[in-house]
């Protein structure tokens, strides 16, 4: 089949599937959970260039089988449907854990979230709260049976609102315990707080990621991000909907840098946390206009409401990954952007408009 532009982007990262620097040659058993995913997939992609054995558990809540379908008959990878809630029984080397219930519509607009979270295991309509917690746990158990290095993919969201700027691992945060997206940023905390006690405790490897918002192709079209609602608004032709005043600012990292951020630390002798983002600031105005200038400089703006507790400002400070990790994004927005439009007007329009601008 042929190539897609993002993919041969990825080759640029994985210098045509050689193994990259400072990463080990040895081949791993690795367990990705959430790998149907977004970031999950592009992991994949990564760990199976590289040669390992890569086993996939996901409940496919948001992820899709499409994701990996190019991998289905490799092999090296096997891929399980399976809630991390429930214990499982494996043997790899490494595990990746990303499953989370991430993107905001499936959270934030959950009056109830917070005191779900509290009475999680009671009320089994919200398993999905329960995945921070229990999964993690599940996940932690499974690594200190098989003595595997495992990595949390926390998130910046753990700052809150935040009151230092930009953030630093330092930084405790600024959460509200209560709120309506408090179900995500506390169920990360507590994972942080699980994933150091499994460490501390009983000496298993652990490494800790601040993921900062990260975009790309294979982004879920209607998740109610905002990069991916401003790309779907403006290639269907509807209003983007800025949210307030549009002054908020965020970080947008390409989902390569992530990548390659998470295999460095996963590789690497420091536990963290650490900070994985672009530290580029934009406000919603401006990214606005990078999507215009990208898709449609006739695209229109349409304000609507805030949600309640949103961030005002969020960048990260990156110095600790840069030092240690040797890591840093080289994925600008500008250049980042055009591949996840052509990946998501493909999946709009279908194969047809590919092309098309
Ligand atoms: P995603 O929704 O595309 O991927 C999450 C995956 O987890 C999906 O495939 C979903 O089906 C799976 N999943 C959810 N609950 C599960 C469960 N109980 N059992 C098994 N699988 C389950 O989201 P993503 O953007 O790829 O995020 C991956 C990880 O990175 C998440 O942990 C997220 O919190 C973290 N993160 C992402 C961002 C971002 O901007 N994308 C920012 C911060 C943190
Ligand atoms: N667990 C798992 N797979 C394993 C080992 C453990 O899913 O291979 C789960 C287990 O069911 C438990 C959790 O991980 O719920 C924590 O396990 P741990 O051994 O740390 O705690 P314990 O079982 O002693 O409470
Ligand atoms: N946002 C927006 N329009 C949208 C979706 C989101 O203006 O259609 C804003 C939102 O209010 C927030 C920022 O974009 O200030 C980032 O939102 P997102 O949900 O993508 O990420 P998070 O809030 O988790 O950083």
């Amino acid at each position: 089949p042929r190539r897609r532009a993002y993919e041969l982007h990825a080759d640029h990262h994985n210098l045509g599937g050689r193994i990259p620097l400072g990463l080990k040659a040895k081949s791993m058993r690795v367990l990705v959970t959430g790998g149907s995913g977004f970031v999950g997939s592009h992991l994949v992609d990564r760990l199976m260039a590289r040669g390992d054995t890569v086993i996939v558990v996901d409940n496919f809540f948001t992820g899709r089988k499409d994701n990996l379908l190019h991998h289905l008959r490799n092999p090296r990878f096997e891929l399980i449907r399976h809630d991390v809630v429930e214990p499982i029984l494996l043997e790899v080397d490494q595990i990746y854990h990303l499953a989370c219930p991430a993107s905001p519509v499936h959270y934030k607009y959950n009056p109830f979230a917070a005191f779900i979270w509290v009475m999680f295991g009671i009320l089994d309509g919200y398993r999905d709260h329960k995945t921070n917690v229990v999964g993690t746990l599940n996940m932690l158990g499974l690594a200190k049976r098989i003595n595997a290095r495992f990595l949390l993919t926390s998130t910046s969201e753990v700052y809150g609102d935040p009151l230092e700027h930009p953030q630093v691992e330092t930084y405790w945060g600024n959460v509200n315990p209560i709120g309506v997206r408090s179900c995500y940023d506390e169920g990360k905390r507590v994972a942080e707080t699980l994933t150091m006690d499994y460490h501390r405790g009983l000496n298993i490897e652990v490494r800790i990621a601040r993921i900062f918002n990260t975009y790309g192709p294979r982004m879920c079209l209607d998740d109610g991000r905002v990069v991916s609602n401003f790309v779907a608004q403006a290639l269907r032709k509807e209003p983007m909907t800025v949210y307030g005043d549009g002054k908020q600012t965020r970080s947008f990292q390409y989902v390569s840098d992530l990548v390659e951020g998470l295999m460095r630390l996963m590789e690497g002798e420091h536990v963290g946390p650490f900070n994985l983002g672009n530290p580029g600031e934009f406000t919603m105005l401006e990214l606005a206009k990078v999507v215009q200038d990208t898709i449609d400089p006739t695209a229109k703006i349409e304000f609507r409401p805030n949600t309640e507790d949103d961030p005002h400002k969020r960048k990260p400070d990156i110095t600790r990954a840069m030092e240690l990790l040797g890591w840093q994004p080289v994925v600008p927005l500008r250049e980042g952007l055009p591949l996840m439009v052509s990946d998501f007007r493909q999946r709009i329009f279908g194969d047809a408009k590919e092309g098309d601008s």
